[in-house]
This record gives structure tokens, sequence and C-alpha cells, in this order.
């Protein structure tokens, strides 16, 4: 178990390794990614996904055309200023009340989907990184991204990975189903 830990939380701590562990994997629409530690009173969320997704929240088509043909930095750049208008990570996940969790970091980026993959190209990942300090982590019974869903008509799914203490967590959630029991 202890290697689990170690090797998420040096994932996590390190924003670039994470983003890039990410890209390795699949960048698919509708497909989110969450990854969830508690060690101690601290608690780690990330939260990635496609950044399509965010320009399909109320952002007009036209605008989004005429913006085709601009370089990667000015795309790069406002998806960046779309994101961070998710200030906290309690847009996408619901704690219990009891658990007393207070956000005391919350770091957002943008990163281009990399490599020789064509099919890609001009596509982009979005991560929100939180730290939280639980005053109660024992009552943190469970976890619901119900506001995820709601926010983003389009997230198929999201795969939640983790360590809560010493036990690894490893779920997929559904808008019909969109909370874990810890
Ligand atoms: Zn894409």
């Amino acid at each position: 178990m202890r290697h689990i830990t170690t090797a998420l939380t040096i994932a996590l701590v390190s924003g670039v390794g994470f983003a890039e562990q990410r890209n390795a994997g699949s960048h698919v629409h509708g497909l989110n990614h969450a990854t969830i530690i508690l060690e101690g009173n601290r608690l780690q969320i990330a939260y990635e996904f496609p950044a399509e997704q965010l320009a399909e929240q109320g952002h007009d088509e036209h605008k989004h055309d005429e913006h085709k043909h601009d370089d990667h930095d000015e795309k790069e750049h406002e998806l960046s200023e779309q994101l961070q208008t998710i200030e906290s990570i309690f847009s996408m996940v619901r704690l219990h009340e009891n658990a007393q969790c207070k956000e005391i970091k919350v770091t957002h980026s943008v990163t281009q989907v990399g490599g020789n993959d064509k099919e890609h190209t001009g596509h982009y990942d979005a991560l929100i990184q939180a730290t939280l300090e639980c005053g109660a982590p024992e009552n943190l019974a469970n976890l619901s991204f119900e506001p995820a869903f709601e926010q983003f008509d389009d997230i198929e799914k999201i795969e939640v990975e983790g360590v809560i203490g010493n036990k690894a967590l490893s779920e997929t959630l559904t808008a019909t189903s969109p909370s874990l029991a810890l």
C-alpha cells in the first residue's frame, strides 16, 4: 500500500509530472479523471478533463470559429482564462459538511495534448488541483461529483483513483451514479 501512496503523492505534488502522466493516457471527450489523496488532515484533489468542455459552457460557436486560425498560445490563454473562472474544487465535488474541509490552495493549468498524436493536434487538457485541510476527516464518508455533472453537460463518466488513509480507491462514476463511499 505504501508504494501506491508514494507514487500518487509524487504525481500530485509535481504538477508537470502529473499532467504528463495523464497525457500519456487518453484524451477522450466526455471522460474526466479525478485523483483523491487523504493523508491525515490533508486532502488533495486533482480534477482533469478535456479543455473542450470549457468551450461548450455557454460560449458561442461563431466566436469559437473566428479563433480557429489563431496561434496555439492564444487558444491556450483563452482556455486558461475560462478554466480560472472555476475558482473552487467545490464546483466539481461535494464533500460531507461534517468533515470540515477547507480549501487552502487551488491551482489551474492547461496543457496541450502532446507528441505525435495527430488526431489530437490543437486539443488541450485542463487540470484543477486543490489542497484542503479537513477538521474531521473521519467524517468524510462519501464524495459526490454531482456538481461536475451539473456544470458540464457532456461528461459521460469520471474515473476516480486515489488513496484514503491506507485504502486504495478506484471507481467510475456517471451522472446517474455520481457519488462514492469512502
Ligand atoms: Zn479534445
